[in-house]
């Protein structure tokens, strides 16, 4: 348990942005997400895949450790406010972002962890010289699921929120 409270911190800043803005359950309300939360923790107990955890900020945040959120809501149904709704699910909003520059491939250093294990097939890579590749992110692909940001080696992927999400990649 200490050892996976350890990884989730050292975690936590890839599922934020560099403005600060925090991935919060899906079927999260934006705006006044703080002022409806009232942090029961029920999303928390009830997640199937155990990607959310209660933050610094004492509210659930979005933090998967290897393993993908499946999107199945049951964090959205228990909320007993409307901070999160069931209604909201298909507006997730975050994607994975690459930082290619980062990445080990790149760099020379053989690893696919990311391609490997992205169920939808989201992450190829291009070979360039000198033995080295570079990972490439196809957006429609790409549902957010947040287990390649939680298993990059390197700190080369994050989850960025999206103005405008590809809503159909969740189907
Ligand atoms: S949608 Fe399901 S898997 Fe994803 S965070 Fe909510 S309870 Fe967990
Ligand atoms: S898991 Fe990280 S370091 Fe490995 S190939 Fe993917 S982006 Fe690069
Ligand atoms: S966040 Fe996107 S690219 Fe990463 S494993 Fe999930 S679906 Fe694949």
């Amino acid at each position: 348990m200490q050892q996976m409270t350890s990884r989730r911190a050292f975690l936590s800043a890839r599922f934020r942005q560099e403005d600060g803005l925090i991935a919060r359950p899906p079927g999260a309300i934006v705006q006044s997400f703080a002022e409806l939360c009232t942090k029961c923790g029920d999303c928390v107990e009830v997640c199937p895949e155990d990607v959310i955890a209660i933050g610094t900020d004492s509210f659930p945040q979005f933090q998967p450790v290897d393993e993908p959120c499946t999107f199945c809501g049951d964090c959205a149904r228990a909320c007993p406010t409307d901070a999160l709704n069931i209604d909201r699910l298909t507006e997730w909003p975050w994607r994975a972002a690459l930082k290619p520059e980062s990445c080990l491939s790149m760099n020379g250093v053989s690893c696919r962890i990311c391609q490997d294990n992205c169920e939808r097939d989201a992450i190829r890579f291009t070979l360039l010289t000198g033995g080295r590749s570079e990972p490439g992110l196809d957006a429609s692909l790409c549902n957010g699921c947040g287990l390649c940001p939680s298993l990059c080696p390197a700190d080369a992927i994050a989850l960025e929120r999206q103005p405008e999400p590809e809503m159909e990649a969740l189907q």
